[in-house]
């Protein structure tokens, strides 16, 4: 465990994200958030606070308009288009309320299609590969199109997917969104496995089991952050 659980990793300070419309809108408005390593936070809110706009800063797929953003220590906003990407790729894993899999390919070729875009060589993918399909299994489906599988399964797929990389973060927008109970419960447990593993997850969501499964959740309320709970 990092020695600084609520700090190190990353640190949002006074970040502002506005759009400018029209109408104008200040979706984040002063975000002060640190994340340490191996840490679990739950993000919650109603719809429109800010939630999604939070994640894809976070995930550098978006830049703030004002305020600072430190990934590992370093200053995000200098970093060029192509720094931010290979960044982006070796920091995070995503994964979203629907599973975003190909359907005609298999669940080993979609789970390899992460490594080719980290442009892992194609010798080396087959036993990642085969190591994360373990760890949510799934090793028994690696083989069977995408669109055979249920929705738990597809899910189980997607954060085989997210985590095969290896990232140190792992950033998920309502991904129990989509599941009856018994997937949710099986999603929940999952996430909390990715952590026992020292990678940090940073979870939007709407499902008070998932927040009660993190380590600290806070609110997002018109685009500043409220409260930091400690789960028990
Ligand atoms: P949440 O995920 O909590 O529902 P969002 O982050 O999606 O909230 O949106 C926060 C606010 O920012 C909303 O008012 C939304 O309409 C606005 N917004 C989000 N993305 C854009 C965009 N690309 N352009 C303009 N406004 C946006």
């Amino acid at each position: 465990m990092n020695a600084d659980p609520g700090g190190g990793l990353l640190s949002l300070r006074g970040v502002v994200r506005e759009f400018a419309g029209p109408p104008p809108v200040r979706a984040l408005d002063g975000v002060d958030l640190e994340l340490g390593q191996g840490e679990y936070l739950a993000v919650q809110g109603p719809s429109g606070a800010g939630k999604s706009t939070l994640l894809n800063v976070i995930g550098l797929l978006d830049r703030p308009s004002a305020g600072a953003y430190d990934v590992n220590g370093r200053a995000t906003a200098a970093l060029s288009e192509r720094e931010r990407d290979r960044l982006r790729s070796s920091m995070f894993g995503f994964v979203f309320q629907s599973s975003h899999m190909l359907p005609g390919r298999t669940v080993a070729a979609n789970v390899a299609l992460a490594l080719q875009i980290q442009g892992i060589e194609h010798a080396r993918r087959a036993e990642r590969v085969e190591d994360a399909l373990r760890s949510v299994g799934l090793l028994s489906r690696a083989n069977a199109p995408t669109f055979q599988l249920s929705g738990g399964e597809r899910q189980r797929a997607a954060i085989a997917r997210a985590i095969v990389g290896c990232p140190r973060v792992l950033l998920a927008d309502e991904p129990t969104g989509n599941l009856d109970h018994a997937n949710a419960t099986d999603v929940i447990a999952l996430m909390r496995s990715v952590v026992t593993e020292g990678i940090s997850v940073v979870v939007i969501t709407h499902d008070d089991r998932v927040a009660q499964s993190a380590d600290r959740t806070v609110q997002l309320i018109d685009g500043r952050v409220h409260g930091h709970l400690r789960a028990s």
